[in-house]
């Protein structure tokens, strides 16, 4: 018979928090394409739009 050593059965560490969902509505890609790449301000829309702050083109790729 085997003596098992008090600790054997310590605390049992607490699972992590569950990380913010990635895929909550949005994809991040989507507005990415909105920054200016000239003042990178958002701009309201999707391209191909212009600038809302310089009014720097955003083609549409
Ligand atoms: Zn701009």
């Amino acid at each position: 018979m085997r003596v098992r050593p008090r600790w054997d059965a310590g605390p049992v560490i607490a699972p992590e928090p569950r990380p913010a969902r990635p895929d909550d509505g949005g994809d991040p890609a989507c507005w990415a394409r909105r920054v200016c790449p000239a003042c990178g301000r958002l701009a309201d829309q999707d391209p191909p739009t212009r600038c809302p702050g310089c009014g720097a083109e955003l083609p549409d790729d």
